[in-house]
């Protein structure tokens, strides 16, 4: 049926909650969308299944894509319930994707805030309809690419669901984890709802202290278990890094790898950006400045020569904000000016704001998500700031790297595969270990004194300008798990 197995080449079918250009919360919607058009490039047969979340249809078509309805709907029986979703297939891009449309369950907003019997619905749905997706589609995955716990319900349901888990599919599972904090926990009794047999429900499957856990489901079931770097699958394996599945992800590491996420040129490059007031490349820079200047602009500043720290990312404590909230008033007691760009947690976006109310010079909190805004905050910038906790790939920083936007990073999961400590060789960024203000401070001061030296930064800045962290170095990677999983 393949390349490897007879001539052909492997049919795989990624399925995620989100995807860019159709939808995004996250890194996770960067990748789903890229991954699969990198993988067609590279001669895979790749194709893309997401909900059609409310607005999609029209953004795919204002974009171009053609778009044509099957004329057969993708079904799923959920709590007693047929649950009927439209096909489109919808080509454009360099992707073949199947958007799904089912408004009764894909709305406005992509995650809910609680996961309850009612508000899982739209996550069993895409997994299970993308099981009935051949019976539309008339083409059959010999692979199916799961991202994240929204659909850990399909591998667990090949394995444990009482039509598909006995039909004799042959159909091979891979599951990325892009997040191991969100698993998807529900109650046991619930999985009787959407076709799951009583067995799953025991520590072999998918019971979690007294829970039925999605992601576990899907780790315990699926064929090969990939991470988005390799840093964070070793971290994954262990106590304080497996967020209590370390001791299951160790048994099964004999089948999971880390896999660094590769960046979409087509989006992310600051020579064709069109979010950009001006273009700009390695050869030549003064687009950046002009960038600079549009960003300070935004925060009704003018350039004053002091260094301008960005952060672009969801205010959560994943992604630093209790360390680098506390370290604001010694970062503008250090010459710094910080433009924060994001939403999450009530706590940091207030502490967020009164900084800003504070020091009306030098700190700009922008309080949302604005896709513009984020690429202008990625060029403008002098230096990225990403002090997370835990970070399994990290696509921010990799931007700014794109960007010539010096990170400067906490070592945990991608992030310490990505950036390099200045000085050191392939030195790209500022990194430090330690989880208090103090080490953040530490790191921006040694940021500080290169910022002094303008030679040294610009060719410190040029250097990630130059890396290649596109997807050419990881999709081929993919593409021999494929292979190995048909042998
Ligand atoms: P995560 O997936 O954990 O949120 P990543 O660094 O992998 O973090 O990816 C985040 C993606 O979401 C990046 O493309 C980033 O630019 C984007 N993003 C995050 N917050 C915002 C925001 N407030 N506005 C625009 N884009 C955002």
């Amino acid at each position: 049926m393949t390349a490897v197995q007879g001539g052909r080449t492997p049919k795989v079918l990624h399925v995620s909650p989100e995807a860019v250009p159709f939808s995004k919360v996250g890194g996770l919607g960067d990748v789903a969308g890229s991954l699969p058009a990198a993988l067609r490039d590279s001669g895979t047969d790749c194709r893309l299944l997401t909900p059609a979340w409310e607005g999609v249809l029209d953004r795919a078509r204002e974009l171009g894509f053609s778009l044509s309805r099957l004329s057969r709907k993708a079904e799923a029986v959920i709590r007693w319930k047929i649950h009927r979703g439209t096909v489109w297939k919808c080509s454009g891009e360099g992707l073949v994707a199947y958007l799904l449309e089912e408004p009764s369950l894909f709305g406005k907003t992509v995650y809910p805030r609680e996961l309850t019997p009612d508000s899982v619905t739209p996550f069993l749905f895409l997994s299970l309809a993308a099981l009935d997706l051949p019976s539309a589609t008339l083409w059959k995955p010999d692979i199916i690419h799961c991202h994240d716990w929204g659909t850990a319900p399909l591998p667990a349901a090949l394995k444990w669901h009482i039509h598909f888990g006995s039909s004799g599919d042959v159909c091979k599972t891979v599951f990325t984890i892009h997040n191991l904090a969100h698993q998807g926990l529900l109650s046991l009794e619930s999985l009787g709802d959407w076709g799951i047999r009583n067995e799953a429900a025991r520590v072999e499957g998918m019971e979690y202290f007294g829970m039925a856990n999605l992601m576990k489901g899907a780790l315990v079931s699926c064929d090969a278990i990939t991470t988005v770097s390799p840093g964070y699958a070793e971290e994954i394996l262990t106590e304080e890094g497996g967020e209590g599945l370390g001791g299951l992800l160790k048994s099964l590491s004999g089948k999971v790898s880390g896999i660094l996420n590769g960046l979409d040129d087509r989006y992310w490059d600051p020579r064709t950006d069109p979010l950009l007031p001006e273009r700009y490349s390695p050869d030549n820079l003064s687009g950046k400045t002009a960038c600079k200047k549009k960003l300070l602009e935004r925060a009704g500043w003018k350039d004053d020569g002091r260094p301008l720290l960005v952060s672009v990312g969801r205010m959560v404590e994943q992604k630093g904000f209790s360390i680098l909230l506390p370290a604001l008033e010694e970062l503008v007691g250090m010459n710094c000016r910080l433009f924060l760009v994001g939403s999450g947690q009530t706590e940091y976006e207030e502490a967020a704001d009164s900084a800003a109310a504070r020091f009306p010079g030098s700190v700009f909190v922008f309080r949302g998500y604005d896709e513009p805004l984020a690429h202008l905050a990625y060029a403008g910038g002098d230096f990225f700031l990403m002090p997370s906790r835990f970070e399994p790939c990290g696509l921010s920083q990799l931007i700014s790297l794109r960007y010539g936007t010096v990170p400067i990073v906490r070592a945990a999961g991608g992030l310490r595969d990505t950036v390099f400590e200045h000085g050191t060789p392939g030195g790209n960024g500022f990194l430090f270990s330690g989880y208090t203000p103090e080490d953040l401070l530490e790191a921006v001061a040694r940021a500080m004194e290169v910022f002094r030296d303008k030679v040294s930064m610009q060719l410190l800045s040029l250097r990630g300008m130059n890396a290649d962290f596109s997807w050419n170095r990881s999709a081929p990677l993919y593409k021999k798990l494929y292979e190995s999983l048909l042998l």
